[in-house]
């Protein structure tokens, strides 16, 4: 990795950053936080607890039934927060955007409204060697459902993925791609342009898993072209409980609904039920409002900032802390892809994961142990588990130096 990190720019003010997210101010056992755990999920700053606030003080009813005012206020906040979503991922229609509570539930509204009333025997899904569970084990219920099968494009020893065995995979019989733009045990990006025109030129449609990639990159769905994106607000400084999924209008109209209940109706009758419109018909039940006002909140914020400055100063963090992790004696660093995001996994020799964490937690740096929701790539590497840092906009330089420091520590104790 880079010798001489790429400076951050200097017009990236993280002190200023960091000011508005007043949980950074924490301390843990009496070391002031270093939070290196935004990829599990990153911190809210104040302009989005306060858009929740606000709605909760002066908006909340139930929306979409109520001609009062307050229903019509919480309307406007809700269907203003799809705009919202619309807009930062540059979708064509608001119909297009399905709020859901994340990105687990989307994709399994895409495996149980599209695949599973689609596909049979002799079918194929073909997903990557690097998956979260949450883009394997709905397809594994698909294929158990369905009799369609389940297809593994692998990766190397650096985490990438071997496109050229991906692009062997693909053939008649695949019909649907899934794969996650970023990896979350990793941090590889993957080349998600390629990989959606090969699955494209063989017919099968693409779902994308942005649940790593909305916080770091500009997503722009109709540059991408994929048919399904998906992604989580709490990754993206907002709310838990809210995420959305993005489908081609023509896809989502074809689809039947995925759970049945209020919202999602035009007609009810003993004889006849008839569905909603898009978006509403995948919207079951009363939704998360202030999630997605929060969510608004949060893409506002992040656009304040700057989605590529914001990338290039957690770049500047990865490839420093990339450099300084290689000169430990004993860390080996799992993924080191050619492209990645902010996400740095590693071993310390002889030290089990679980007591790296809670050693580095005694110092204050919060890292996530563990298998990352991801256990396939830690049979790959042979590792029961890995420790991860990952960086976020507020993190520092220092921060860094706290990592590597804390680190010095456990091998101190672990000898
Ligand atoms: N995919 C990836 C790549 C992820 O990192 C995560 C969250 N760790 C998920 C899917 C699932 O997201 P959520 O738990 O917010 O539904």
């Amino acid at each position: 990795m880079a010798a001489n990190p790429a400076p951050t720019s200097a017009a990236y003010d993280v002190e200023r950053v960091r000011r508005d997210f007043p949980i950074l101010n924490t301390t843990v056992n009496g070391h002031p936080l270093v939070y290196l755990d935004s990829a599990a999920s990153s911190q809210r700053p104040l302009q989005v607890l306060r858009a929740v606030e606000d709605y909760e003080t002066h908006s909340h009813a139930n929306v979409h039934r109520g001609v009062h005012a307050l229903s019509q206020a919480a309307t406007a906040a809700y269907e203003g927060a799809r705009e919202r979503v619309r807009r930062f991922i540059n979708a064509g229609s608001t119909r297009e955007i399905i709020f859901t509570r994340g990105t687990t539930e989307a994709i399994n509204l895409v495996a149980q409204a599209w695949a599973r009333n689609r596909l049979g025997p002799g079918d194929e899904i073909l997903i990557t060697a690097l998956e979260h569970h949450a883009n394997i084990v709905p397809w594994q219920m698909v294929c158990e459902q369905t009799g369609c099968t389940l297809k593994v494009a692998p990766i190397n020893r650096r985490g990438e993925l071997e496109f050229d065995a991906f692009a062997k995979l693909l053939g008649p019989r695949t019909r649907l791609v899934a794969v996650a733009h970023v990896s979350n045990a990793l941090g590889t990006i993957l080349p998600v342009e390629r990989i959606i025109a090969a699955a494209h030129a063989a017919g099968a449609l693409v779902l994308i898993d942005g649940a790593q990639a909305i916080p770091h990159a500009r997503v722009d769905v109709r540059a991408l072209g994929a048919d399904f994106y998906t992604f989580s607000g709490h990754k993206l400084y907002g709310p838990t409980g809210i995420g959305v999924l993005y489908g081609r209008e023509e896809l989502l109209t074809a689809m039947p609904p995925w759970q049945g209940g209020g919202d999602m109706i035009l007609t009810v009758s003993f004889e006849k039920t008839t569905y909603n419109a898009l978006p509403w018909k995948f919207e079951a039940g009363t939704p998360n409002m202030s999630g997605a006002v929060g969510l608004a909140a949060a893409m506002d914020y992040v656009e304040t900032l700057g989605i590529e400055a914001i990338a290039a100063h957690e770049t500047h963090l990865l490839e420093l802390a990339t450099a300084a992790l290689t000169r430990i004696p004993g860390i080996e660093l799992i993924g080191t892809a050619a492209h990645k995001a902010a996400v740095l996994s590693f071993t310390m020799q002889g030290v089990h994961a679980h007591d790296l964490g809670t050693i580095l937690d005694s110092q204050g740096v919060a890292v996530r142990t563990g298998h990352h929701c991801a256990m396939p790539v830690m049979t790959f590497f042979g590792v029961p588990a890995t420790a991860r840092a990952s960086f976020g906009c507020y993190n520092t330089e220092g921060e860094v130096a706290a990592l590597v420091s804390a680190l010095g520590k456990a091998r101190e104790v672990f000898g």
